[in-house]
Order: C-alpha cells, then sequence, then structure tokens
C-alpha cells in the first residue's frame, strides 16, 4: 500500500472514556477557570454543531458514544485492526485515558502502538511522573496542550521536567493555537508557540513537535523553525483551520511552504484519529500523500514525513 512507504501516524488519540482529547469538551475540563454550568451547556451545544458541520463536510460517520465505554482490550484490539486494514505501520497516542490506562493499550500490541505522557505539567512531581511513563510504563513522548496550561510554558519551574525530558531522549508534541472544536479556545496568552523559542534554545537535544503546522501561529511557527533546529511539525488532523485564516490557504500551502523551508526531515504524518465507527482518517492521509506526489517531493523525502521522522524520534530504529 502507498507505494511502499512504511507509514507512521505520529499523532492520534487512544479514544477511551475520560479522555482528555481535542474533542473540546474534556479541554474546556482541563483547563484554569472552568465556565459556569449555563455556559459550558451553550458551548457544548455550539461545539456540536460545529462538528456536525466538519463531520458532512467529511462524510464522516457520527461517533458512536458508546464505542469510548468498551473494555481498554477491544479498543486496542480495534485499533489493531483499522492499523491492519489500512497499511499502517505503527500509530502514536498522544492521549489515552492517563498514563497508566494508555500504557496498557500500547502494551497490547507493542510492535505496532505508541504511547505519549500527558500529565499536568504544572503538578508537583511532573518530572517524576515522566520518568515513571517512560522508565516503567514504556511510554516514548510527552504531549502537552499548552493553551490548556495554567501558565507559559516558558516559566522556569517547568525547567526540571525539561531537564527529565533530555535525559529520557524522548520527544515533545505541544499543541498551540486554537484548541477543541468551534466554542473552544481561540486564543490566550499561552497559545503562541513563540513561547517556546527560549526552551528550545535551552534545551537543543529535545526534539520538539509542534502539531497541526502551528494552526494561526504558522508564521511563528515557521519563524521558531527557523531559530532552532529542535523544532518540527506534524502535519495532523482535517487542518480546516484553514478557512479561518484572512487570506487564501490550503493544505498544499502548507506542505509545500514547510518543505521549502523547514524540510521533509523534520515534517511528520499526523492524523489525529480518534473516535470510532471513523477510526484511522484514511482521507488525510491520502489527501497529503497526493499533495506531496503532485508537488514531485522526492520519494526520500515522503519516506522522512509518512515514517522515517517519527521512527528517528521515537529511536525505534528501522522498521
Ligand atoms: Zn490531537
Amino acid at each position: 500500500m502507498f507505494q511502499d512507504l512504511h507509514i507512521v501516524d505520529f499523532h492520534a488519540h487512544f479514544p477511551i472514556k475520560g479522555d482528555v482529547s481535542t474533542s473540546g469538551v474534556g479541554v474546556r475540563q482541563y483547563a484554569a477557570g472552568t465556565p459556569a454550568a449555563e455556559q459550558a451547556v451553550y458551548m457544548r451545544a455550539q461545539a456540536e454543531r460545529y462538528r456536525a458541520a466538519w463531520r458532512l463536510a467529511w462524510d464522516f460517520p457520527e461517533p458512536d458514544p458508546e464505542a469510548a465505554e468498551q473494555p481498554l482490550e477491544t479498543l486496542a484490539d480495534r485499533w489493531l485492526a483499522e492499523l491492519d486494514r489500512y497499511g499502517i505501520d505503527r500509530i502514536g497516542f498522544a492521549t489515552g485515558g492517563g498514563n497508566d490506562t494508555l500504557a496498557r493499550a500500547v502494551a497490547r500490541h507493542p510492535d505496532r502502538f505508541i504511547g505519549f505522557a500527558h500529565h499536568n505539567p504544572f503538578a508537583p512531581g511532573a518530572a517524576d511522573e515522566l520518568r515513571r511513563a517512560v522508565t516503567e510504563l514504556k511510554l516514548r513522548g510527552l504531549k502537552i496542550l499548552a493553551p490548556a496550561l495554567e501558565r507559559r510554558i516558558d516559566e522556569r519551574s517547568l525547567y526540571p521536567l525539561w531537564e527529565a525530558v533530555e535525559a529520557l531522549g524522548v520527544p515533545i508534541l505541544i499543541h498551540f493555537g486554537m484548541l477543541g472544536a468551534g466554542g473552544g479556545i481561540s486564543w490566550n496568552e499561552r497559545d503562541n508557540p513563540g513561547a517556546l523559542e527560549q526552551v528550545a534554545r535551552d534545551f537543543p537535544t529535545i526534539q520538539f513537535v509542534v502539531p497541526h503546522f502551528g494552526i494561526q501561529y504558522v508564521k511563528e511557527l515557521l519563524f521558531l523553525c527557523w531559530a532552532c533546529e529542535n523544532v518540527s511539525v506534524d502535519t495532523s488532523g482535517s487542518n480546516q483551520w484553514v478557512r479561518w485564516m484572512p487570506y487564501s490557504l490550503t493544505l498544499d500551502d502548507l506542505i509545500r511552504k514547510f518543505y521549502e523551508t523547514v524540510g521533509p526531515e523534520r515534517i511528520l504524518f499526523g492524523s489525529d484519529s480518534s473516535w470510532f465507527p471513523r477510526g484511522f482518517s484514511i482521507r488525510y492521509l491520502q489527501d497529503q500523500i497526493r499533495a506531496c506526489r503532485f508537488m514531485n517531493l522526492p520519494d526520500e523525502a515522503l519516506r522522512q514525513i509518512f515514517g522515517g521522522n517519527a521512527i528517528r524520534l521515537f529511536r525505534l530504529g528501522g522498521t
């Protein structure tokens, strides 16, 4: 499949009950200053309208609310079947019901699943929890949602965590830009990837990955990548946020711009897949491969973008 590319999805979510993902609702529970109950109801309705329109545009099925309630083993096996169905080598789950739960899911199919630790970086003991997650639970990265944090990503209090990341040699996936569906967070003082620059300079061996091409901060992310060679981007999700940019911008534009500047060794394919019955979002992969092929990118660039870079960052050796 896929012209013999070995596909690794760097960024998906394991859709188990109670997971904090990009669904929007969980995000607001996670954010500081939870809105009042009526406000939350209103925003949930707005988000639901937004998601319904998005599913219509992509012809996605409606999420099955009971799917996330299935036993972890059932969900893990269902995901494995998705990977086999579409010829995907490996998948990285950025979240999945907390570190212990996700580790159990990954342990069920360790040759195909990769898990990220995901816990509040400002919580006491966050660095120790990361060490436990990587050394004991065998997770291979750290996922952070910057706009949902209590404070900015460049606070000195986070440096012990960065030191742990540096020693462990795992990549960090840090979401910046708008978060959630319609009614989600569009802006706050923590959501700009530019805030990562000092951290990335102070820890030049840590590999930072900013998902979704930086969303509305495309420019800031490009310049961050210019300043710091240890910052990469992922292509994950529908990238429908381009519709809200004040100028014409397409998936093809994004891939071309990042390819020409940042280079193929710092672009990672991701699908941001999560819920069933949709499962693996094959359309996003097809669209991205089509865009790269139409640009006549060399085969080696495709090998890097769609799998090789993820293997390198996760230190998994050749597949
Ligand atoms: Zn995601």
